[in-house]
């Protein structure tokens, strides 16, 4: 008897606490501007730009900041605390120098933290948790935008052996929190999609193993039980975009380590996001559902979620291309194929590692049809023709250039530069033309053209249109050949 009266009770109260989540999930979406750290707007952010910001939180009474450790460059690792919460969380970010979407989602995590807005909710979790940031793990590879340490490891197959005093530090304040749940922060190439669909990855989840037999004790189920929850969120504001991390065991890594030693672990990997090459909407999305996570584990809602859930969330598999053509008519020594092409926009330093430019190059060709791109063109009918080469002194219209079938001009090269922002490769006095000859690995240019008529051209990787203007085609640049 007593059961059926408090079944039914216990249903509604879980709806309501449902509801109320929802409505602080939502409510997080809406005001993100509001805390968006607007310093932190592109991905190649260093050490330095963290530091004043820290300073503010630093003399803020509601945080406790700790220095924790040092780089190997003597660059200083701080960990940032708040709330009054007897559970422990840890939440660490850009173990991976260049992956740091997470570090700025963690300065707007601590901005909202900081400010008055949905109290209650705000309340609640700071007086049931205590949080502990720790952003930009590896501060040296962030320097010069490169995933491992100025040893030159991988920071995350070095939990065991424990040589970088990155990965010393990142113990040691594991090891002292005893944290209930902990969360890996990483980014994830853009190429990588939801099994057997084009959605990329945009973020992908782990509730990491703790042996081989991967099996599932309390502490791994409830990592996947609040991953079931942070997937919901994100399929309301990027449907289908979710993938899930292979959980193969790794005994160096630290994620895998952290979860043996009793933490719930979550991996969070930002992918890639269609038109968001400096992922500024996953950085969003790592805020939402970050925060909301922190939220159901101060509520224990996350507890009534099955933890079979977890294994419904589809696969991350790499079968993205940034453009893929398809059915191309390829004419080689006198025959013509079909063909798919997938293309990569590589993104190449400029020095500092602050920026960036693009130097494409041929991913596969071949039969692609297991393969998608983020751009894809039906080049069905389309005949490959090669470009033409002209000498100039000076290029002007180099887009009339283009339009006539030109890829290449020779010219006087301007000092100290590696690509120009118009739409035509220049190249050095003694460069020959050759036939377009596709093989992986290179960076083809070259035109498309159908019934005799030229109708688009390949510019390092940038698919143009030539009866559109060029203004909103997206087109990055084109390369200086020395
Ligand atoms: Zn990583």
């Amino acid at each position: 008897m007593m059961i059926k009266k408090i079944l039914p009770l216990a249903l509604f109260s879980l709806g309501l606490t449902l509801q109320a989540q929802d409505d602080f999930t939502t409510q997080l979406y809406a005001s993100y501007e509001r805390f968006r750290e607007p310093s932190l707007d592109q991905r190649r952010i260093k050490h330095a730009e963290i530091q004043p910001l820290i300073e503010k939180f630093r003399d803020n009474p509601k945080f406790e900041v700790n220095k924790v450790g040092e780089s190997i460059e003597g660059r200083s690792l701080q960990l940032i605390s708040i709330g009054s919460g007897t559970e422990n969380i840890f939440l660490w970010s850009q173990m991976h120098g260049d992956e740091p979407t997470a570090t700025q989602a963690i300065f707007d995590i601590l901005h909202f933290l900081d400010s008055p807005y949905l109290q209650g909710e705000k309340e609640l979790i700071l007086s049931r948790l205590k949080l502990h940031f720790l952003p930009m793990v590896n501060p040296d590879g962030a320097e010069v935008f490169q995933r491992r340490n100025a040893l030159g490891i991988d920071v995350n197959r070095d939990a065991l052996r424990l040589q970088s005093p990155e990965g010393r530090t990142l113990k040691r304040v594991r090891d002292s929190l005893e944290a209930s749940f902990g969360f890996n922060l990483h980014d994830q190439s853009r190429y990588y999609n939801a099994e057997r669909t084009a959605k990329p990855a945009t973020i992908s989840y782990l509730a990491a193993a703790y042996n081989y037999e991967k099996d599932i004790n309390e502490v791994r189920a409830k990592a996947m039980q609040v991953i079931v929850f942070m997937d919901r969120i994100i399929q309301n504001y990027a449907p289908g975009q979710v993938g899930r991390y292979s959980d193969g065991f790794e005994p160096r890594a630290f994620g895998d380590n952290i979860a043996k030693w009793g933490t719930s672990l979550i991996l969070i990997e930002s992918g890639g996001y269609a038109d968001d090459r400096e992922k500024q909407q996953i950085r969003k999305l790592n805020y939402v559902s970050i925060l909301s996570a922190l939220y159901t584990i101060a509520t224990g809602s996350y507890r009534e979620i099955p933890v079979g859930d977890y294994e419904k969330i589809p696969n991350n598999d790499r079968k993205l291309f940034d453009l893929k053509i398809e059915n191309v008519t390829y004419p080689l020594m006198g025959k013509d194929y079909i063909l798919d092409l997938g293309l990569f926009l590589n993104e190449a330093d400029l020095k500092g590692h602050e920026d960036f430019y693009y130097r494409a190059s041929l991913g596969d060709q071949g039969d692609l049809s297991t393969f998608y791109g983020y751009q894809t063109f039906d080049a069905t009918g389309y005949r490959i023709v090669p470009p033409k080469m002209v000498e100039m002194d000076k290029v002007a219209d180099p887009y009339g250039l283009l339009r006539d079938g030109v890829g290449y001009v020779k010219t006087e090269l301007p000092e100290g530069q590696a690509f120009v922002t118009y739409p035509m490769n220049l190249v050095h006095d003694g460069f020959k033309l050759r036939p377009v000859v596709l093989q992986p690995g290179i960076n083809p240019t070259f035109f498309l053209e159908r019934e005799g008529k030229l109708t688009h051209a390949l510019i390092n990787g940038f698919l143009i249109d030539l009866s559109k203007p060029l203004e909103g085609q997206g087109f990055g640049n084109a390369l200086i050949y020395r």
